[in-house]
């Protein structure tokens, strides 16, 4: 059958129109697909925050008109007490999501793609153990396309990758208590924010178990903010809507204020995926799991994803083996999962912690502002500053806290090592993958337990 299209992309969130937009500037054919209608394109409940660095290395140009609701210096991060308050600069956007979405879809279809709106993915076609295609549903039509890439950009649902059969490693099933689940409403309050341009993220178990409750103004739009609140998933926590209805919109800043936008939403949030290519399947974004484990934004990833599959496509010349786009899993994990990996590790020690533990860490300073930066975009929690902390805080308490704060250091790097060292070609994937779940298993039971 002749093949109209190159590359199928289902899901057209941010990963999926980016990677529509990235391959149809260069002459690819892609057929793009989303069961939204265009006007609701990429409107999934979000921060809506992303960082400038993200588009500066990717060479994207900025959010602006009206894609851009405000500008961001910097993010409060709030002690459960709310006694200690570390500031954390860097620059980065507000954003309109579905506008901002829409720029990509737009130039996708200038370059040449065809995009299907309200299109339903319901099955992934895999013959001779390939991907080659998927069943697609609009209203009541049914309609089989074929492609030598079949790209599932489909978010947390993974429809596609989770059709894939067992034994392919992109599979890679999610476990629940890897997940966050997390409810935002945006509100009109009654008065202007203090500082429009500084999120504020506030930690506490007591109202965000396993997660944070954030508060992120528009500065474009004073008096307008996204209010939020995020859950672990999967170990019993209460609904994330109900807490924050009960613990952070009785606060006295909401007061008389309105909503304009509700829902929730879950978001991965642990290390990448064992692969984003297998056998003519891809995923990019939630569906790759590319999403920061610590704070949850995943926009930025997103793009990164796409963007490598896009340039491993494009080097690979029409070849869609595992070998032709292996470039992909080591362009992403160079300029991001690396430092996820790390970071999933540091999220499971969070996780753990009691407010009176997180109180204590940050009133003492255990880890400084800068020292937060660099977790934060590095992943890399030096172990001189654990030791250093120590040495201050002898005899001052919590010395088991103190050393296992080494220990996750420690692991950290250990987990970036074996990121570092992902295999070169596919046919050592498996040995890897055993590696990893090894190292993840130890951590769980030599140091979180
Ligand atoms: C409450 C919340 C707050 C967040 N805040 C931030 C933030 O401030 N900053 C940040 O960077 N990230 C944030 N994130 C994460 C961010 O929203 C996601 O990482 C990002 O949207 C992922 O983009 P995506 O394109 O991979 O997936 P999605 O945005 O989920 O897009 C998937 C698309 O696939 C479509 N689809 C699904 N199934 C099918 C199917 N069968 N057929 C066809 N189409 C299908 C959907 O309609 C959708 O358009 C937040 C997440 C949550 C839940």
């Amino acid at each position: 059958m002749p093949q109209k299209y190159d590359v199928l992309v289902v899901g057209a969130g941010i990963a999926g129109s980016t990677l529509a937009y990235f391959l149809s500037k260069k002459g690819v054919k892609v057929l793009l697909v989303d069961m939204r209608p265009y006007a609701r394109a990429g409107d999934k409940a979000c921060g809506d925050a992303m960082g400038k660095h993200h588009f500066d290395e990717l060479g994207v140009k900025y959010p602006s008109g009206e894609e851009l609701t405000g500008t961001v210096k910097g993010i409060d991060v709030y002690s459960p007490s709310e006694g200690t308050k570390y500031r954390v600069l860097g620059d980065g956007f507000m954003i309109d999501r579905i506008k901002f979405t829409q720029r990509f879809i737009r130039g996708a279809v200038d370059a040449g793609a065809d995009y299907w709106e309200e299109t339903s993915a319901t099955k992934l076609i895999v013959k001779d153990s390939i991907a080659q295609g998927a069943v697609l549903r609009k209203g009541p039509e049914k309609v089989e396309v074929h492609t030598q890439l079949v790209v599932d950009a489909t978010g947390y649902a993974r429809v596609l990758a989770n059709q894939a059969p067992d034994n392919w490693p992109i599979k890679d099933p999610l476990k629940p208590e890897d997940a966050i689940v997390a409810y935002r409403e945006v509100r009109k309050l009654d008065r202007e924010v203090d500082e429009p341009e500084i999120l504020r993220i506030y930690i506490s178990k007591r109202v965000a178990p396993g997660g944070y409750w954030w508060f992120f103004p528009y500065s474009l739009k004073n008096g307008i903010v996204n209010v939020g609140l995020g859950v672990q998933h999967g170990v019993g926590y209460p609904n994330p809507k109900d807490l924050l209805y009960k613990y952070v919109l009785t606060r006295p800043e909401f007061e008389g204020s309105e909503i304009i936008e509700a829902g929730g939403a879950p978001a991965p949030t642990r290390r990448p995926v064992n692969t984003l290519v297998w056998n003519g399947l891809a995923v990019i974004g939630d569906a790759a799991y590319a999403v920061n484990p610590v704070h949850g934004g995943g926009k930025g990833s997103a793009m990164i994803t796409s963007w490598c599959l896009a340039n491993a496509y494009l080097e690979a010349n029409g070849d869609t083996s595992n070998t032709a786009l292996w470039s992909a899993n080591k362009c992403f994990l160079e300029h991001y999962g690396i430092k996820q990996a790390a970071l999933d590790i540091f999220r499971m020690f969070l996780q753990q912690l009691s407010d009176e533990d997180l109180e204590y860490g940050m009133s003492r300073k255990i880890i400084k502002e800068s020292d937060l930066n660099t977790v934060s975009m590095k992943g890399d929690l030096e172990l001189s500053v654990v030791d250093k902390a120590m040495r201050l805080l002898a005899g001052i308490g919590r010395p088991s806290l103190l050393l296992k704060l080494r220990a996750v250091a420690k692991y950290m790097n250990k987990a970036k090592e074996l990121y570092r060292n992902y295999p070169n070609r596919p046919e050592d994937l498996m040995h890897w993958i055993n590696e990893v779940s090894k190292l993840y298993e130890e951590y769980r039971t030599k140091v979180l337990k």
